[in-house]
C-alpha cells in the first residue's frame, strides 16, 4: 500500500500540479518561509501586523480559531 502524502504546510492531500504541496498558496507560503529564514533582514523583525495580514490571505489553509 502507498500512503498518500500530504501537504507539509497544511497537511491536506497534495495536488500533482503543486507537489509536494496542495496548492499554490502553500507552495508560496513554504517559499516565503525559506526566504524569511535565509534572507532575514538585519534589525528588521517581521512586524506582527504583516504576519497577521499574511494569515488573512490564506483562509483555506490551516483554519485556526482567532483569539480577539
Ligand atoms: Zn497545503
Amino acid at each position: 500500500m502507498i500512503a498518500p502524502k500530504s501537504c507539509p504546510i497544511c497537511k491536506k492531500p497534495r495536488s500533482a500540479g503543486f507537489a509536494p504541496f496542495c496548492s499554490a498558496r502553500c507552495r508560496d507560503r513554504d517559499l516565503a518561509n525559506w526566504l524569511n529564514e535565509g534572507y532575514a533582514l538585519p534589525g528588521q523583525p517581521a512586524a506582527p501586523e504583516d504576519v497577521a495580514r499574511e494569515e488573512d490571505l490564506l483562509p483555506t489553509c490551516q483554519p485556526r480559531p482567532r483569539t480577539p
